[in-house]
């Protein structure tokens, strides 16, 4: 049901997924009183309820892996915080290597995450099979293990932020879309709902795969391309050793983790094109198998049970944008999270309140800056 529309608030976040509530939860810890999120579906309905869960630390920049290790230590201590909890499993993230650009790439970027305090390793195809005893090694060079990472439910994560926001004040109305936006001169003055209008000086744009088509009621063009990916969900099935960690076969794209003694896999992204309407094509399901049998050959006897399909934020270098609009006064970014929003959510969250609150952040974020990108 949506809820009532305030008038004006301090602060206005465009969308109830991971970030924006993340946003919210953190503005309000740091004692912003006024803030209210606008959602057109209900809390966590975008990108965030399609979202795998993963957690890693195997990100290429400085300011992301940074997000990753607080988020890890968020989550770890989730429970005591948030009040709820998250089903938070540290049961590892493994890469299959089978190309050596592939393996120099990975090099670089695990000499970054261990010199920030990451627990990554680069490790010989049968250790990788000593982890993962049903895994095909002999086209590999190399694993990577980061026994540190994991996955939490992003459902769980989003709806506790969501509640521990509006404990402490936060308006988050639902069933609520954004319309437009009113100027005054270079700078915002309110948004417009079909429930009415909300003065406003602070707008976040936190639309996830929708951030372009909100950017767009400001007049600006945001480089948020949303890209179709599908994640299948087996039978219970003992086929494999569970725990079995998040295991990525670089080559091909294809992912899967245990799901509470089931198998959850990925294919990819499919279809080059901008999509908005996450629509289940079974036909994907051919793709995910053939791809699944080629890395764990006894998932060939694995029933799927079910599936979905999300969007995700795609940007063209795969980093968030974290920054003021160019142009317009009062509108902030916090958009393009790719396929890792969700973990990124509780970094961001903190880092987006100390900017707005204190006007600076304890990490330097200059590398999620929108000028990286030149002008569309
Ligand atoms: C299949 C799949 C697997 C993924 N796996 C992982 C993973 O393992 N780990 C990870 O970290 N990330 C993963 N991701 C990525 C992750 O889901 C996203 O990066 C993250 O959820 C983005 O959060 P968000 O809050 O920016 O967007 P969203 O959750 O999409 O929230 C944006 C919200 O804005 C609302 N909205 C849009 N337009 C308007 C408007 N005009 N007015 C009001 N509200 C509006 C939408 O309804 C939506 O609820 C995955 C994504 C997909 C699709």
């Amino acid at each position: 049901m949506p809820g009532l529309l305030p008038r004006s608030a301090d602060v206005v976040i465009v969308g109830a997924g991971a970030i924006g509530t993340s946003i919210a939860y953190h503005l309000a810890r740091r004692g912003a009183r006024d803030v209210v999120v606008l959602e057109r579906d209900q809390v966590g309905a975008g990108s965030t309820s399609k979202a795998a869960g993963g957690i890693r630390v195997q990100f290429a920049t400085r300011v992301e892996i940074e997000f990753s290790l607080r988020g890890i230590a968020f989550f770890q201590r989730f429970a005591d915080e948030m009040g709820a909890a998250c089903d938070f499993h540290q049961e590892g993230y493994l890469f299959m290597v089978t190309d050596e650009a592939t393996l120099a790439r990975f090099r670089t970027n695990v000499a970054l995450q261990r010199s920030l305090g990451g627990d990554v390793r680069i490790i010989a195809p049968d250790d990788a099979r000593a982890l993962v005893p049903s895994l095909r090694v002999d086209d590999t060079i190399a694993a990577v293990w980061g026994p540190r990472d994991g996955y939490a439910s992003p459902n769980d994560v989003v709806q506790a932020y969501a509640a521990q926001a509006r404990a402490r004040g936060v308006r988050i109305v639902e069933e609520t879309e954004v319309t437009g936006f009113e100027l005054e001169g270079d700078r915002v003055a309110a948004v417009r709902t079909p429930a009415g209008t909300v003065a406003t000086r602070l707008v976040i744009n936190a639309a996830g795969p929708w951030a372009g088509p909100v950017g767009r009621l400001a007049g600006l063009t945001l480089p948020v391309d949303p890209r179709r990916r599908h994640i299948f969900v087996t039978d219970a099935f003992d086929g494999i050793r569970h725990p079995l960690p998040l295991v990525t076969d670089c080559g091909s794209g294809f992912y899967c983790r245990s799901e509470q003694g089931a198998v959850l896999m990925s294919p990819g992204d499919i279809g080059a094109a901008t999509e908005y309407e996450p629509l289940v094509d079974w036909s994907q399901l051919e793709t995910a198998v053939e791809k699944a049998v080629r890395r764990i050959p006894a998932l060939e006897h694995a029933q799927v049970r079910h599936a979905w399909a999300g969007l995700r934020p795609l940007t063209p270098d795969g980093r968030a944008i974290l920054d003021w609009a160019p142009g317009l006064r009062g509108l902030f970014l916090a958009v393009g999270f790719c396929g890792h929003g969700f973990q990124h959510s509780p970094a961001v969250g903190e880092t987006v309140a100390e900017l707005l609150v204190d006007g600076r952040t304890a990490l330097d974020i200059s590398d999620l800056a929108l000028g990286r990108f030149a002008p569309a």
